[in-house]
């Protein structure tokens, strides 16, 4: 018989019991399992509900956790790192989130072979972790606060937060990820088609918002989305008005391909119409106190559990961190310069060259479907049909409106060169090598100031004759000779019996005569974030994202298949203009303004550059080259292999492109200690200008 338990024993069972029970309790309340599964954690630490992200160093560039706490604790874990090697650090992210679903917890074993991403991660995880707990995390910057965040400084952008200040917000800040604003914006040349204008009724050009709307969506195929294009016409002749109101100088009116009329609205001087726009928006914002936080990248927006938004996070040199704000005015342009996703939605594009400033890499689109937002036409990608293959420099769609043709290796055009840029680049694409000539005369080159710049740029071929253009090019000449000839013919009577063109300006006579290679590149993506009239950011079931708006050629739907030149800059201040409004609406509605804290940092415009290490001999050294407005002149000493006084003026560069990337450059040297310059996207004229001069300044 075995022994009797005594009371003593008894005691030590129950209570052994008791212990063991209360650790399955502790277990089964702070790792609750369903089906196999651990829905969420709770011990007794206390975190506060929320969802808390920090980003650490992993392999390719930031990793991130992102820490959701709820009712029940922590609910959910996450991880991302979009710069990790997919099949290394992404592949280990992969997995930890997997097992993450399986099997939450707050600590986890790297992943073999992707120890850095794992050693990154683990400490976002703990970032994160003493954030929701409301612990400050070391070395992290305080988070800053706004009512509108608007990311990306383009038209859109810009115009969005002027028009927001304007109504009365005070407490406006821009986000642009480079070193200057304007992103595609300040390469847009031809300008912007408006309806029932004044400059119209002044030149008595009969048109109306009804006739841009049909033109618009059969320039698109029908495929637009009918709400947003009444809105766009019905609001372009105001949004002329309101470019020049604000010191822009949109006064000339001319004809562009897919319009029935003259409708698009350019600069009086025929220069390009972004720079101008863009120069006008930079003014306005510096008047308005409005602070652009330049080379300051969004990499994340974040939103409760209701979906209302709650902030964002940036990164720029001095590390990462959060703007808390009610409110996202999204402004990131579009991804053709992303060659990954483009052949990701239109695979028959891949390996195309793009018009597109590098910075035009989808971001926004990233960003926004994170948080659920709809795309629509995403598939939609435009090719420009006149692009040179060896610059990737575009020959604005004005070229051709005022006179220039195109013709093949053959001698012979073979389209209409005014119909839409679908058909125009579908028709060079069928030619030899699917490449063309795009042909004008001095008549033309005198008539458009852009012209001078693809001229400076050495992609333009010069001739005295006909024949000579023919023989310089390589082109058939008999048949170039006959074609010029006809198409004189033909622009006399004002017909074009060969292929319809409406417009001919001039017979193409005036010698000398000029020609440059042409071909197709990836221009604008039509498609992205879906939206309604008033900018609001919709999520696929129609449903609003609240606080969450978005303006420019980040969203989809205003130009469906294609859009027509002079369109895209229509859109970008009428529905720019529009997401500031409703943006400014909102924070009414939701707290009202309050008093801005961020500042943005001045540049100073006689920044001297030292501490440079070079290999010339002491003395003094000056030199010039020619800029995008006009010379540039550097000048600098060298004692004992250093300068210490690099100057570089550019008094004719435009302030906000050309004379940043002054400043840029001449810092980005002095960081380095290299005589080197780095070109400044956006401003490669510019940039280009500085080595030149530097290189001659050498060579004396
Ligand atoms: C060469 C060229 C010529 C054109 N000519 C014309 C024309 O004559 N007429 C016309 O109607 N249209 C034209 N277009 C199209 C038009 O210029 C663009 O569609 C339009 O300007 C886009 O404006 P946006 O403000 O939406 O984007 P953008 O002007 O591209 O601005 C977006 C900004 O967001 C920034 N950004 C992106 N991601 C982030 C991030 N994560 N954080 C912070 N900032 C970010 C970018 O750096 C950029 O500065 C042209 C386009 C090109 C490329």
């Amino acid at each position: 018989m075995g022994k009797q338990p005594t009371n003593k024993n008894k005691g030590n069972i129950v209570g052994l019991f008791l212990m063991v029970l209360a650790a399955v309790i502790t277990i089964i309340i702070a790792f609750p399992v369903t089906d196999g599964v651990r829905k969420y954690i709770k011990d007794n630490t206390k975190y506060i509900a929320g969802t808390y992200s920090a980003a650490d160093k992993g392999f390719g560039g930031n990793v991130r956790a992102t820490v959701v706490v709820g009712d029940n604790g922590i609910e959910n874990i996450s991880f991302e790192g979009k710069s990790e090697t997919p099949d290394i650090g992404g592949a280990a992210i992969e997995k930890l989130n997997d097992k993450m679903k399986a099997n939450l917890d707050t600590e986890f074993d790297s992943v073999s072979g992707a120890t850095i991403t794992s050693s990154g991660l683990k400490h976002a995880l703990k970032k994160a972790l003493l954030k929701a707990q409301g612990k400050e995390v070391k070395g992290e910057r305080k988070p800053q606060s706004a009512d509108i965040v608007v990311i990306g400084a383009g038209g859109a952008g810009m115009s969005a937060a002027i028009e927001a200040a304007q109504k009365g917000a005070t407490n406006v800040v821009i986000l642009e990820k480079m070193p200057i604003t304007g992103g595609n914006s300040v390469r847009a040349t031809g300008g912007l088609n408006a309806s029932e204008t004044q400059y119209q009724k002044r030149d008595g050009i009969e048109d109306s918002n009804e006739l841009f709307y049909q033109d618009t969506m059969k320039g698109g195929k029908n495929l637009n989305d009918p709400e947003l294009v009444r809105t766009l016409v019905e609001n372009s002749a105001s949004a002329v008005d309101w470019v020049n109101s604000i010191g822009g100088d949109l006064s000339v009116v001319g004809q562009f391909g897919g319009a029935s009329v003259k409708r698009i609205h350019r600069p009086s001087d025929t220069s390009a119409v972004g720079p101008m726009l863009v120069k006008t928006l930079n003014a306005k914002l510096d008047e308005l106190g409005v602070p652009v936080l330049l080379e300051t990248k969004a990499t994340k927006i974040f939103a409760d559990k209701d979906g209302k938004i709650t902030g964002v996070e940036a990164e720029d040199d001095n590390g990462v961190f959060v703007i808390n704000t009610k409110v996202v005015v999204l402004a990131t342009g579009g991804f053709g310069a992303n060659p990954q996703m483009v052949a990701k939605y239109a695979p028959q594009l891949e390996g195309f060259i793009t018009t597109n400033h590098v910075g035009a890499t989808g971001d926004g689109i990233e960003m926004a479907t994170e948080l659920g937002a709809g795309l629509t036409d995403i598939e939609q990608i435009q090719t420009h049909p006149t692009v040179n293959p060896d610059t990737a420099t575009m020959y604005t769609e004005g070229v051709r409106g005022n006179g220039a043709i195109l013709v093949n290796d053959d001698g012979k055009r073979f389209v209409n060169e005014l119909d839409t840029r679908d058909v125009v680049s579908a028709a060079i694409m069928a030619q030899q090598n699917g490449e063309s000539w795009l042909v004008f005369d001095t008549a033309v080159r005198e008539s458009l100031s852009a012209i001078e710049k693809y001229i400076n740029e050495g992609i333009i071929v010069e001739a005295n004759s006909i024949e000579e253009l023919a023989q310089k090019t390589g082109v058939n000449e008999a048949n170039f000779v006959a074609t010029m000839q006809e198409y004189a013919a033909m622009q006399a009577v004002g017909k074009d019996s060969e292929f319809g063109r409406k417009s001919m300006e001039v017979p193409l006579t005036k010698p000398p005569y000029f020609a440059g290679k042409a071909k197709p590149a990836v221009h604008h993506t039509m498609g992205g974030v879906k939206i309604n009239k008033e900018t609001q950011v919709l999520k696929e079931d129609g449903s609003v994202i609240p606080g969450f708006f978005a303006a420019g050629e980040v969203v989809g739907g205003v130009h469906g298949a294609n859009r027509l030149g002079g369109n895209a800059v229509t859109d970008i201040v009428v529905f720019g203009r529009i997401a500031g409004d409703s943006a400014n609406k909102y924070v009414l509605d939701n707290g009202g303004n309050t008093e801005r804290t961020i500042t943005a940092q001045t540049e100073d415009a006689n920044f001297v550059a030292k501490d440079i290490k070079t290999k010339l001999k002491d003395g003094s050294y000056k030199g010039s080259a020619k800029g995008f407005g006009g010379d540039i002149e550097v000048t600098f000493t060298v004692k004992k292999g250093i300068v210490n006084d690099l100057e570089i003026s550019g008094p004719k560069e435009t302030t906000e492109i050309g004379g940043k990337a002054i400043n840029k450059i001449k810092k980005g040297m002095q960081k380095s200690g290299k005589f080197e310059v780095d070109n400044v996207s956006g401003a490669s004229v510019t940039s280009k200008g500085i080595t030149d001069a530097i290189n001659n300044a050498k060579l004396q």
